[in-house]
């Protein structure tokens, strides 16, 4: 298989615990992300899913090393990135993140242009005609025209799709590799959801840029992704390509955030079995054995010891002992 040759970042046993303080001074750890590994290939797009809470912002911030890990290793194109100082600054360069909220990464005082030209003039990159050029550039990238009007204005005289184009085209200025986008859509209306997802698929495909899309959404997902790790409670419990894990789920979790993003099918075969996924799980406390086991309506006795994530399918991985097996599509 080619896909070493291809692969542009990698996380291995990835380890961040956070300490909650609780009333009466009582404290108890989170284990925001335990012992999480995957591969990003280049040009692809690899979804990480699952309900709020399981981790999935403190793995893109570990990623970006805006907080250190408790243990575990992050490479970059083949170089663990670790405490080097120069390592660091190639993923920050190479690694752009775009949150939900576009006024998370921009601030409503700067005008468009300024504000695109930012991560070029924190990383000294040009000078001031080269940034102009990129910024315009940019702006026309994401069909934000006519890009001299725009770059003067302020981000309150755009709609919120435009606002988070300008997001994207600041993501873009210094022409990353990777492109981490935390729910990029979600504060988008409907209608111009499509649109924006469609963009970051142009550049997908036009720039081979490999895009981590971090979401709850599975429609989103199964739209714009081509991989996909389902996330519970800190772990990846199932991860493979989209349409296999999507329509062939092999762990209950993922069966259940799937019933919960569907509508009810009068011939689902498990019917009776349903999780009701709304129930917030423990996040702290005793997560000995299967995380999932307190929500399964599957767990047996061997469910007390934790499963790992095996190789069920062609790239297609479930960390559960009873694998479920509903159309044989692997
Ligand atoms: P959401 O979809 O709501 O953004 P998420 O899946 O991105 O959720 P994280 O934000 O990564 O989840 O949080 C994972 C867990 O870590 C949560 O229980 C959260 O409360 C906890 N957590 C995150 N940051 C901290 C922190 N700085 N201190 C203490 N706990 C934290
Ligand atoms: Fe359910 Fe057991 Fe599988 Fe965990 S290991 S998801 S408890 S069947």
């Amino acid at each position: 298989m080619k896909e070493k040759e291809k692969e542009i970042l990698r996380v291995e046993n990835l380890k961040k615990y956070f300490v909650k303080k609780g009333m009466f001074g009582a404290s108890s750890i989170v284990k925001a992300t335990d012992n999480v590994s995957f591969s990003l290939f280049r040009g692809e797009v690899l979804v990480i899913a699952g309900e709020s809470g399981s981790g999935k912002s403190t793995i893109a911030r570990l990623i970006l090393g805006s907080i250190p890990s408790d243990s575990g290793k992050i490479s970059f194109e083949g170089r663990e990135i670790g405490r080097n100082k120069q390592n660091l600054e190639r993923i920050r360069m190479n690694c752009q993140m775009i949150h939900q909220d576009p006024y998370d990464s921009i601030n409503p005082r700067m005008t468009v242009g300024d504000i695109v030209v930012e991560p070029l003039e924190i990383h000294g990159v040009g000078d001031r005609m080269s940034r102009r050029r990129r910024v315009i550039e940019v702006l026309q990238e994401v069909r934000l025209e006519p890009a001299g009007q725009i770059l003067k204005k302020y981000p309150h005289m755009l709609s919120g799709g435009q606002r988070q184009r300008v997001v994207l085209a600041r993501a873009l200025a210094l022409k990353p590799r990777i492109i981490l986008a935390d729910e990029p859509v979600s504060m988008l209306d409907v209608s111009i959801r499509a649109e924006m997802l469609g963009m970051m698929h142009d550049l997908q495909k036009r720039y081979g840029i490999s895009f981590i899309y971090i979401t709850h959404d599975l429609a989103t997902a199964r739209h714009f992704g081509q991989r996909i790790a389902i996330l519970y409670l800190g772990k990846i419990v199932e991860m493979g390509p989209v349409d296999n894990v999507l329509l062939s789920p092999r762990h209950p979790y993922t069966q259940a955030l799937i019933d919960a993003s569907s509508e009810p099918d009068p011939d689902n075969l498990h019917k009776e079995k349903k999780v009701r996924i709304l129930d917030h799980p423990a996040q702290t406390g005793n997560l000995e054995g299967c995380r999932f086991k307190a929500r399964c309506p599957y767990a047996i006795d061997k469910c007390d010891t934790e499963p790992n994530l095996e190789e069920t399918g062609y790239r297609h991985h479930a960390a559960c002992h009873v694998q479920l097996d509903r159309t044989g599509l692997d």
